[in-house]
């Protein structure tokens, strides 16, 4: 039987307000952990709810017809997002991306997609604006989220078999209307999408071989991500988990690979290319292969808590400070002082004791 930690306490409470500066400071753009790691990319969780149960994510024994989702009055408005955003870029954020729960659910998503999509980095580039959802509604958006400004899509599929998917996404979801979304994603003009599988041993690892075959040559980057300990809800175990290494070995038996470079410092995935010119693949080892020590992420949770690392235990609570009538000046100094003291490295340290505590879940923070 698998055994289940379930969250006694709800992490979402867990959450300080950062004291408000005297001296405050002007952004350099250069800010930089303990670890020596700066500010590079935001995660914006838009929506805490989803209409798959992912039995990695929100299994439906917890977030059921009882779960209390975010009330709306608690959500950050997109103003107060655009806010944060900007102060987030003044410090160097270069890349946002929008995640969830499923973001395609945020009412006018669109709206805050054009509002982000007018912000430039600090050197005048336009911001890497990009997006992670289940490809459910993708057909319907697509166009106009490209029409809002939306620069790239990451697109989850766990499996082509349309019963293993059903079975993963627990709501009974056809894979067919996935693969539409990401089709009219590309038409869009949202290309190259990025597909993220999540292997889960025992579950889906059979997938692994249609997945390859499928997406070759159609243009998209199929990536492979271990199943992960996020949150407290999902019953993880070491034995459920694939080492993401053995896998260009497993699909290049069939379809040739060859490694190739990093897209830039710090990408998370090790990526290959098919010797047949069919396109690549990325591997995502995020527990076999730790990579905290190029980890330039920070996540804002739906209710505007910032969060410094996934598997984080509190937050800190951006929103009290927005509606608490203090200046950009003063939360961007906040914030350089929070991110300086930063040194989370959760999968470098993970262990037996880390494993089973009690920490953010996935679908509250993002991916
Ligand atoms: N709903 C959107 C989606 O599924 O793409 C966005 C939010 S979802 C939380 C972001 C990503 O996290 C998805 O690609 C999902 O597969 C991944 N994810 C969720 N739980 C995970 C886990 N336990 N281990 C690894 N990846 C996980
Ligand atoms: Fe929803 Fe995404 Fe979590 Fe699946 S992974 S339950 S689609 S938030
Ligand atoms: Fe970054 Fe935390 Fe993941 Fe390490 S465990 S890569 S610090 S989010």
């Amino acid at each position: 039987m698998t055994e289940r930690v379930i969250p006694l306490l709800d992490e979402r409470v867990a959450a300080a307000r950062p004291p408000l500066p005297w001296v405050l400071e002007t952004p350099t753009g250069h800010l930089a952990d303990t670890l020596r790691r700066p500010l590079r990319d935001l995660r914006i969780s838009v929506t805490d709810r989803c209409n798959f149960r992912c039995t990695y994510c929100m299994p439906r024994e917890i977030f059921d017809k009882d779960y209390r989702f975010l009330p709306h009055g608690d959500l950050l408005s997109f103003e107060e997002i655009v806010r944060l955003a900007r102060i987030f870029i003044h410090h160097g954020v270069e890349k946002i991306r929008l995640t969830g729960g499923e973001p395609l659910l945020r009412k006018d998503i669109e709206r805050l997609i054009e509002m982000l999509a007018r912000l430039t980095t600090r050197s005048g580039a336009p911001l890497d604006l990009t997006l992670t959802t289940n490809g459910s509604i993708l057909a319907r958006k697509a166009r106009a989220l490209r029409d809002a400004g939306l620069r790239r899509v990451t697109v989850s599929l766990d499996a082509l078999d349309d019963t293993t998917f059903r079975q993963m996404n627990d709501a009974d979801f056809p894979v067919a209307d996935v693969l539409e979304g990401i089709e009219s994603a590309a038409a869009a003009g949202l290309a190259p999408i990025k597909v993220n599988m999540v292997v889960k041993r025992g579950v889906n690892d059979g997938q692994i071989l249609p997945m390859a075959r499928y997406f070759h040559g159609s243009g998209h980057v199929l990536r492979f991500i271990e199943f992960m300990d996020v949150g407290s809800s999902n019953g993880w175990r070491m034995d459920d988990v694939l080492p993401s290494a053995e896998l260009p070995r497993r699909i290049g038996e069939e379809l040739p690979l060859e490694p190739i470079e990093a897209n830039y410092h710090g990408e998370v995935a090790e990526r290959w290319r098919y010797r047949d010119g069919g396109g690549e693949i990325g591997v995502i080892s995020s527990v076999t292969q730790a990579f905290c020590g190029d980890c330039t992420r920070a996540r804002l949770s739906t209710e505007g808590k910032l969060y410094l690392c996934l598997f984080a235990q509190s937050g800190h609570d951006l929103r009290a400070l927005l509606r608490g009538a203090a200046s950009d000046a003063q939360i961007s100094t906040a914030l350089a002082h929070i991110w300086r003291r930063r040194g989370d490295r959760y999968s470098e340290i993970r262990s037996a004791h880390t494993v089973r505590l009690r920490k953010i879940e996935m679908s509250y923070i993002g991916g």
